[in-house]
């Protein structure tokens, strides 16, 4: 199966055959983000000029290909050889989603009133092509030093996927840390629930069993070294102010209802992250879901996760005691990492985190 790529350029496209590969001289990386820049990259497969007007260079490969570039450059090459394999069947399974145009991406339950917001964030679908290469779908640079343990991992599994009892390709979503308990789809995207998807307790994520040097073991096999220090997400703190809120609220959301008063948690998903919350002010409330937007209000950039309780600790000060890293629905790589590392196998670790799924070649 082949996947189409569409790649943005700066200014008109630079191409150079060279036999086996094209040489694309001027890909743009970071579109729209402080780091954009043009980068040479060497495209496997074909390559034409296509009619987008921002993604001006359609790249057409094989998805094992496909799955080279992408897992080779956001997984930790270190990270146990039986987690790497249950990442390379749940970014097949993305891929061959998008191919196969199965999953819904509709807006339906997304709400932008005066006094409620629910929205979320998902990717969309191209047109034309099947994924783009920005972090919006995956990370695609082209062909790059590959490390041997990638390899191996795509090898061992290719052509494998997740399959659900009724048939279909599951939508294997994935986050860094459950916190203890996963969550379902409905509470943060679309309402309906996936097959495979379910809210469960994950006794794996936490590592505060582990004896100290395990624990780090665990984490550097997931996480980048700046993130080492807050120990995966599973359990975290912030402290958040009425004018924060207010600031988010106006830069983040365009809504001002004054000074704000008080946040109170009306809606919890069932691993217990908020999907909806109210914000109190003095010219009004605003509810605001689901769990990304929650995130979002609540923190310069993003909280860890929206499962948290609050604390009010002044008349305009509130702390959060919170759990896990990301939306939590499906595999969680903390656990999944300490799985592999307790001797557990790539099957064993999805048909935990996606209950009732098979493994299938589509
Ligand atoms: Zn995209
Ligand atoms: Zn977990």
């Amino acid at each position: 199966m082949n996947i189409t790529v569409g790649i943005p350029t700066l200014g008109n496209p630079l191409i150079e055959n060279q036999g086996k590969y094209t040489l694309l001289k001027n890909m743009l990386i970071g579109k729209d983000f402080h780091w954009q820049r043009s980068i040479e990259a060497l495209l496997p497969g074909e390559v034409e000029i296509g009619k987008d007007e921002v993604f001006r260079v359609i790249n057409r490969l094989s998805i094992e290909d496909y799955l080279k570039c992408v897992v080779g450059s956001e997984m930790n090459p270190e990270a146990p050889s039986e987690f790497l394999k249950a990442h390379a069947v749940i970014s097949r399974s993305w891929a061959m989603g998008k191919v196969l145009n199965i999953h819904d991406h509709s807006e339906y339950g997304k709400t932008n009133l005066t006094n409620k917001i629910i929205n979320w964030e998902d990717t969309c679908d191209h047109h034309g092509f099947d994924v783009c290469s920005d972090d919006h779908c995956q990370r695609y640079q082209g062909i790059q030093p590959i490390p041997g343990s990638v390899l191996d991992a795509l090898k061992a599994t290719e052509g494998e996927v997740l399959i659900s009892p009724a048939g279909k390709l599951v939508d294997a979503r994935f986050s860094k840390c459950c916190g203890g308990k996963t969550e379902v789809f409905s509470s943060c995207w679309q309402p309906r629930e996936e097959e495979c998807l379910e809210s469960f307790d994950d006794p794996w994520c936490n590592l505060d069993t582990l004896d100290p040097n395990k624990k780090i073991r665990v984490l550097k096999s997931i996480l980048k070294d700046y993130d080492l220090e807050n120990e995966g997400g599973y359990r975290w703190e912030a402290t958040v102010t009425a004018s924060e809120i207010k600031k988010n609220l106006l830069d983040k959301f365009n809504r001002d209802i004054g000074d704000i008063t008080g946040i109170e948690i009306l809606y919890r998903g069932l691993s217990g992250r908020s999907k909806n919350l109210l914000v109190k002010g003095t010219q009004g409330e605003l509810e605001i879901g689901k769990e990304l937007m929650i995130r979002r209000l609540l923190a310069p950039t993003h909280l860890y996760s929206s499962w948290f309780d609050i604390d009010q600790v002044s008349s305009d000060t509130w702390h959060l005691q919170g759990r896990g890293w990301g939306h939590g629905v499906g595999l969680c790589q903390i656990g999944a990492a300490r799985m592999a590392l307790e001797g557990y196998s790539y099957k064993d670790i999805l048909s935990f985190y996606y209950p009732g799924a098979r493994i299938g070649n589509k």
